[in-house]
């Protein structure tokens, strides 16, 4: 996809501001803008400006069932549910092509309601999102069982079926990649979805379901349903005829989720949550590269990475002169208008995250750590933080422990690599982690040692739709992408044959 390198058109930017503040939008259930039952609505704020861009119907339990009975029909009964793997593929591809073709609408849409920089929408966010939905258009076609001859006069095949009816949550720092990562497996496969986007990131969501109406998929299979975690997402987590939710976001979020399960029908439940991943540069590292490396490991996405490399882990002997690097491009980055192709980091997602990072900041000065970089917001409007560098941390530090999920990382010197491996490792997380070496054989060691479920080496935030990705400990369960995260969305039958005799 070629990446322009201009603001958004003035047009664009006021045909898409006029669309979505006219009138509070709807839910997309059956192919259709579905009224709520109550009044009760929410406002979507731009955190760039502070301002108002939408109104949102607050959906609880009547729209979750509304949109569940329309996709069990369409599962069950629907044209859908006689669509082979090659129309589901077929329909993929031609979804990605619809997304090409309104890549710089939804960029434009995704800026003014998450805030992230333009430029990163445009080079990462909608290509990986197109990329996605090709990838698994590729495997519709090719979900398979398999033969198998056990004792006696028996032939055994299985077939991978899809789950049923899935339920999909998503966090807002990636609206509409996350969708896809959902999405596309789930489609492969032959499921049907209700989608409960998050409440200060939903209209990529709402565009997204009217792309998929345009792309041919029949009424009933995707159903996007707007509201609150308590009330929409709850009764999504808990309904009776959903066979499984794929979940990101929190991990006591996640928490619920898996109680709501368990207490319901024991849905299968996948689950993507946060991270307080390490980054080790050693000794040998290729300087420069490690602080780039850096940079975009912690403040890619303004730092609301689930993966973010927070904790970065730095031997004594580079201490200086990476830290003096480190501060100084962290003091000269762009930080402003979303808009803007030369913003490198944009707007916090909402003013309660916006407030939560400045107490983790506020803390981390309390207990001690000294502020290299950064360290407070940014302008007087908007919710800005400056890129934070913290030096002088202990591993105990609250600021090392907890996700913020903000452009803040801490500076932790380490001895030995058993050390540095065993404190990289002391925390409940276990997302992402990086090495920054020259040393292969130092390299490939850490990566086995350290207990996550991506490890980057020399590169940080690599993603591609062909690589599974998910968590260690309490970073979540299940895979998403790559072929893995087809197991979450098929289950395996077995079928018995006695050939007789
Ligand atoms: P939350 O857990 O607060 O929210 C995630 C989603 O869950 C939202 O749609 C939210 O709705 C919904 N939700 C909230 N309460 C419930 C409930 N009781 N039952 C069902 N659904 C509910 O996370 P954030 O949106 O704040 O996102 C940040 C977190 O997500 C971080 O921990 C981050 O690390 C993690 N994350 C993990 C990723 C991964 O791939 N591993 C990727 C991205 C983020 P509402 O918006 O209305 O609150």
């Amino acid at each position: 996809m070629p990446v322009a390198a201009q603001r958004p058109a003035s047009a664009l930017l006021g045909q898409i501001q006029a669309r979505w503040l006219k009138e509070p939008t709807r839910h997309f259930i059956d192919n259709q803008w579905v009224e709520n039952a109550t009044s009760q609505t929410f406002d979507v704020v731009n955190p760039a400006t502070e301002e108002k861009l939408a109104t949102c119907p607050n959906g609880g339990k009547a729209e979750i069932d509304r949109a569940v009975k329309a996709a069990r029909k369409a599962f069950e009964s629907g044209p859908y549910s006689r669509w082979s793997g090659r129309d589901r593929g077929n329909f993929l591809r031609r979804l990605a092509d619809l997304i090409e073709k309104h890549a710089e609408e939804l960029a434009v849409l995704e800026c003014l309601n998450n805030g992230k920089p333009i430029g990163e929408l445009r080079a990462v966010d909608l290509p990986l999102t197109v990329q996605t939905l090709h990838y698994y258009a590729g495997w519709a076609d090719k979900i398979h069982g398999e033969t198998i001859h056990p004792p006696g006069n028996f032939f055994v095949y299985t077939r991978r079926e899809p789950m049923g009816v899935c339920g999909s949550i998503t966090a807002w720092n990636f609206p509409l990649v996350l969708i896809s990562w959902k999405f596309g497996p789930a489609i492969a496969a032959g499921n049907a979805l209700v989608h409960k986007p998050p409440e200060q990131a939903p209209l990529s969501a709402l565009r997204f379901a009217e792309l998929v109406r345009e792309a041919g998929l029949p009424e009933g299979v995707f159903n996007v349903v707007t509201g609150l975690g308590e009330t929409a997402g709850e009764a999504l987590t808990r309904h009776m005829d959903v066979d499984k939710v794929g979940f990101t976001g929190h991990y006591q979020t996640g928490q619920l989720v898996m109680k709501a399960a368990a207490e319901s029908n024991l849905k299968r439940v996948s689950l993507e949550l946060g991270g307080k991943s390490p980054n080790i540069v050693l000794d040998d590292a290729d300087l420069e590269a490690a602080v780039q490396g850096t940079l975009t490991g912690i403040f890619f996405n303004q730092g609301e990475v689930c993966c973010a490399g927070s904790r970065l882990f730095l031997p004594k002997k580079l201490h200086d002169p990476f830290l003096d690097r480190l501060a100084g491009a962290a003091e000269s980055r762009r930080v402003g208008d979303p808009l803007d192709p030369g913003t490198e980091q944009g707007a916090q997602i909402s003013k309660e995250q916006f407030e939560k990072i400045l107490g983790y900041i506020e803390k981390g000065k309390a207990e001690g750590a000294k502020v290299v970089a950064g360290g407070k917001r940014c302008g007087d409007r908007g919710y800005f933080v400056r890129p934070t560098v913290f030096d002088g941390v202990q591993d105990g530090m609250t600021i090392a422990r907890e996700e913020i999920f903000g452009p803040v990382v801490s500076v932790l010197p380490y001895d030995t690599l058993e050390d540095v491996a065993r404190r990289a490792n002391a925390t409940n997380y276990g997302l992402g982690a990086a090495v920054f070496t020259q040393d292969l054989s130092k390299a490939h060691k850490l990566a086995g040692m350290l207990k996550s479920g991506t490890v980057w080496i020399n590169c940080y935030n690599a993603f591609d739709a062909s690589v599974p990705f998910g968590g260690y400990k309490m970073s979540g369960f299940g895979r998403e992408l790559g072929q893995h995260a087809l197991e979450l969305y098929t289950q395996t039958k077995a079928v018995w044959v006695n050939l007789g005799g």
